[in-house]
């Protein structure tokens, strides 16, 4: 007899990887594999046309649930039964939850890169440098803001998109928002806690990408975070590094996000290190 599966998938591959596996997949499926979890995650690439179609599929076949990437992250609020808290403020959903029959969006990204933080501070009362408008940085500045952080500064080259976070920011969190235009070298203000690079300035294969920043304005009290996954030792991290910082690369965003999608669809709380070795070993350390 063969065995009975419950499909997971991600609907489209978000990262570049030298590797022909999907980082995730082979994250997720190492965790799987390690607590004897009977499933399966693989890996789908929808049109846009067909999302709706494809999100009905995986509800039709009784799915735990999925992640989404780009350019799926707000267009599938449409053909989801509700949305978690912190997806409804974000505005986007990385993870659907079958829940009594129900398909639920939730956003695990931000909440990942806070787990991530955590393990080097507490953000609460914490001020917070944010490079980036888009999907990565609404979701770590809205998720510091539910976290506690007292005031973010969105720096970024799109004046609207950056605005546009920082009212969300202000209308929707307890947090001061406010919008810097990165037009020139930003010099980091000296109360800054924590700098967090989430623009895809330095992604594979722009390996050498530089964000224009003061590197002089970063102190050994800041906290300097990057959302690349990939390499894991991006510019900003090893210049930070060398400036005396503590550090903290994307990869425990990516295993953290991963935990808690886990968590939701099986209800396991699986080991991090166990998927932090899987990227690694894909990545680089
Ligand atoms: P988006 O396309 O939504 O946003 C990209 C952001 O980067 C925008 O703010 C854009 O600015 C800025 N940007 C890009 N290139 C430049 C440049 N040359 N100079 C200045 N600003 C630039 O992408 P996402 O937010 O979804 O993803 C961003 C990164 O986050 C990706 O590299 C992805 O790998 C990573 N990520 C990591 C996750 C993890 O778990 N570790 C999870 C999700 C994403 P502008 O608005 O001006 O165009």
């Amino acid at each position: 007899m063969p065995e009975t599966h419950n499909f997971l998938s991600q609907l489209v591959g978000s990262f570049a990887v030298p590797a022909a596996e999907n980082p995730t997949v082979a994250m997720v499926e190492a965790a799987f594999a390690h607590h004897g979890i009977d499933a399966r995650y693989i890996n789908c690439e929808v049109a846009p046309a067909d999302l709706g179609a494809a999100v009905r599929g995986a509800k039709a076949m009784g799915w735990l649930g999925f992640n989404c990437s780009i350019p799926h992250k707000i267009a599938v609020i449409a053909h989801l039964d509700s949305l978690a808290e912190s997806a409804a403020t974000i505005g986007a959903v990385n993870c659907v939850v079958r829940r009594q029959g129900r398909l639920v969006g939730e956003n695990t990204d931000g909440k990942g890169f806070v787990e991530s933080l955590r393990t080097l501070a507490d953000p609460k009362g914490k001020t917070f440098i944010v490079f980036g408008a888009g999907g990565a940085a609404r979701a770590v500045a809205v998720e510091s803001a539910l976290a506690g952080a007292s005031a973010i500064t969105i720096v970024n080259r799109d004046p609207a998109r950056g605005r546009e976070l920082v009212a969300l920011i202000n209308d929707k969190t307890p947090a001061r928002g406010d919008f810097v235009a990165w037009d020139k070298t930003y010099r980091a203000a000296e109360d800054a806690d924590i700098l967090i690079n989430a623009t895809s300035i330095g992604l594979f294969p722009d390996v050498e990408g530089r964000l224009d920043l003061d590197l002089a304005s970063l102190r050994p009290a800041m906290i300097v975070a990057d959302v690349i996954p990939n390499p894991p030792r991006t510019l900003l991290i090893r210049e930070a590094q060398a400036r005396g910082c503590r550090t903290l690369d994307g990869l425990g965003m990516l295993v953290n996000q991963g935990v808690i999608g886990v968590k939701h669809w099986t209800g396991v709380d699986v080991e991090p290190g166990v998927m932090r070795r899987r990227l690694v070993a894909l990545f680089g350390a």
